[in-house]
């Protein structure tokens, strides 16, 4: 069977370029579980649920039927909520602001980790979040924590969400992260923590390509 690749790390941290080529290289599937938490945030908004309010979480993720689409022709592999492509809502301001609050729950937690661990069996994966080495997939043949300082974080996401063609003031995305971060390092359950036995790359200035060398010299070449 194929190895499952665990990466985690802070936001901005370089995870979600990197283990997407690298899921591309080895083909293996990419599963991005932020995107997740992203998406229960999105139709915790748009329901008008209180987002710090566990009942009303609870029933709104039993609710959600994910499934991950590959598009063959392109390879890219996109999250589906409920048959619906939530994809283009999540970088949206509002649901980065309140995806943590609603990642610090057990009951949104506990679902999704059922499903990362499903997308898991299925095939071999690179999966990336907060807790994939620690929670999700402990067993997992190799693991990864991608650091890099502040500045280089904050620059990155600036030009992501440029590209995206969303205007974000360097302020409000310094508070952003910063605040992200904290919530998910202090959370009770799963919180940002390095697994045991997990590889630490800082990536502060390394390219994308040298990231990807130094896994592959732990994958074994
Ligand atoms: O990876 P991304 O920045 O899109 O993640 C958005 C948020 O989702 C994180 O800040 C965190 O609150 C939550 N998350 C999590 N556990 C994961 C992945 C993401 O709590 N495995």
């Amino acid at each position: 069977r194929k190895p499952n690749i665990a990466i985690d790390g802070p936001a901005g941290s370089g995870k979600s370029t990197v283990a997407r080529e690298l899921a591309d290289r080895l083909n293996l599937l990419y599963v991005d579980t932020g995107a997740m938490y992203r998406a229960v945030t999105y139709f915790a908004i748009k329901s008008g649920i209180d987002v710090e309010n566990e009942a009303e979480l609870d029933a709104l993720v039993k609710d959600i039927r994910f499934s991950l689409v590959r598009f063959t022709k392109s390879g890219t592999v996109v999250l589906w909520c409920n048959g619906e492509d939530v994809s283009p809502f999540l970088r949206e301001k509002e649901v980065s602001s309140q995806v943590a609050k609603v990642a610090a729950a057990a009951t949104v937690r506990k679902r999704l980790a059922w499903y990362q661990r499903r997308f898991a069996r299925t095939d071999g994966v690179v999966m990336e979040g907060r807790d994939i080495g620690t929670v999700v997939l402990p067993d997992a043949e190799y693991k990864f924590f991608l650091t890099a300082s502040l500045d280089v974080r904050l620059k990155r996401r600036e030009k992501e969400l440029r590209a995206a063609g969303k205007s974000w003031t360097r302020k409000e995305l310094c508070y952003e992260l910063t605040y992200r971060d904290e919530m998910d390092r202090k959370r009770e359950i799963g919180p940002l923590k390095k697994a045991p036995g997990a590889v630490v790359i800082d990536c502060t200035n390394l390219t994308v390509e040298q990231v990807i060398e130094k896994m592959m010299e732990s994958y074994g070449g």
